[in-house]
């Protein structure tokens, strides 16, 4: 398909579309496992990519993100770094899943959003399976709760069992809780986490109820986000000190915890960090691999993003399979040893941590039959 030639409804969309996009086939020739796969529903204004970067232990599953982008590479370039953010992701804590992404550019407005989101769910509809739907940045409970009526291949929806809702980012938060006591305890030599310095970057789904646990277990707060309604709580609730979004990364702390933006350490912040550890639960942290090299050389223990974010993927799988709560809790907690082991093989190798956590994904995978 020539995004190119798409005519739009949407002046938003018409300025993306102008974009000469070319990079198309180099991103699906990243994906040798799965595939990019594309539909246009002009009549909903649905502009959609799903990438599937692997299905060798078991279907895709991967959130549904809608947002803003400047260009249709770029959204076809965040869904392939997703798919494959959740391939690994799934590899390493042991899920019976591939790892998919669906993307959906974000139109001016959604005129109807029913219609909309069974246009979407008919086209997971035509995977038959290989990949599961979940919610991302940008959707909700809600507009799962629509795309359920028309396909099976959906998680995280509003339930009525044991775990009486569905949102995934409680149990990403706990997670996250999980890595930053592996970290204090391998870098710090601490088994807790009371005095120290801890830095968020955003006070949403899942950096608001980290902040909240951290207080309880007596941590000093820094935060920051663009909504000042998020930091305003967390000073009156939490004694936090609030700074600007863009100075968050700059203070000194023991820990910077990045739960906003993806790609926040990259050449210009990571001369900036004083921070000893970076353990958040932002997808895809680093930039570049090459910023994973230069914060092992610069001694600053990085707790790799898709482990320690890891606890919502292991929620939604087993809402997806109805496994039952207590293991969930149980899985979610192996995240702590999970990180140990790859501090400890990092330090032993030489290597940074990304690295390390790559390697023990990709065999995985190889073991089940991916080329890598
Ligand atoms: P969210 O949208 O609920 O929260 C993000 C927060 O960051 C918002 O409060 C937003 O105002 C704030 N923010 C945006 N730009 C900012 C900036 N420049 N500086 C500071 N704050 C800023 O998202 P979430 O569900 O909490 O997820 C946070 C991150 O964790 C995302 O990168 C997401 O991909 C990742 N993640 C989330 C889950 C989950 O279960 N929700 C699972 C795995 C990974």
């Amino acid at each position: 398909m020539s995004a190119n030639n798409i005519a739009t409804t949407n002046n938003n969309l018409d300025n993306i579309f102008t974009h000469q996009s070319c990079k198309v086939f180099e991103y699906a020739s990243q994906l040798k496992n799965g595939g990019l796969f594309f539909k246009h529903d002009p009549e909903v204004n649905l502009f959609a990519i799903i990438a599937i970067h692997s299905t060798a232990l078991g279907p895709a599953l991967g959130g549904c993100r809608l947002i803003n982008y400047p260009n249709v590479d770029a959204a076809v370039e965040d869904a392939v770094r997703l798919a494959r953010g959740m391939s690994y992701k799934a590899a390493i804590t042991g899920m019976p899943l591939g790892g998919g992404k669906a993307v959906l550019i974000k139109p001016d407005k959604i005129e109807d959003k029913e219609k909309y989101f069974k246009a979407f769910a008919e086209f997971v509809n035509t995977l038959g399976g290989k990949y599961i739907t979940a919610m991302d940045s940008g959707t909700s409970l809600e507009e799962m709760d629509i795309i359920a009526k028309y396909t099976p291949y959906v998680a995280s929806l509003t339930v009525e069992n044991d775990m009486s809702h569905g949102d995934p980012s409680p149990y990403t938060a706990f997670g996250v809780l999980e890595g930053i006591h592996a970290a204090a305890e391998f870098k710090l030599k601490k088994n807790n986490l009371k005095d120290l310095t801890i830095a968020i970057q955003g006070l949403g789904h899942v950096g608001h109820p980290l902040a909240t646990e951290l207080h309880k277990l007596g941590a000093k707060l820094i935060v920051a986000d663009t909504n000042k309604e998020a930091t305003d709580y967390c000073a009156q609730k939490f004694n936090a000190e609030v700074v600007a979004p863009d100075e968050i990364h700059k203070v000194e702390c023991d820990i910077f915890a990045p739960c906003a933006l993806g790609a926040i350490i990259n050449d210009e912040t990571i001369k900036e960090l004083n921070c000893r550890i970076i353990a958040g639960s932002a997808n895809n942290q680093l930039k570049k691999s090459i910023h994973g090299e230069m914060l092992h050389k610069n001694g600053i223990l990085y707790a790799t993003d898709y482990v320690i974010n890891s606890g919502g993927l292991i929620f939604a799988e087993s809402l997806y399979n109805k496994n039952n709560n207590a293991e969930v809790f149980n899985k979610i907690k192996n995240i702590k040893s999970s990180l140990l082991n790859i501090f400890a093989e990092s330090n032993k190798q030489n290597l940074p941590t990304n690295l390390i956590a790559n390697q023990i994904a990709e065999k995985k995978l190889r073991d089940h039959g991916d080329k890598i």
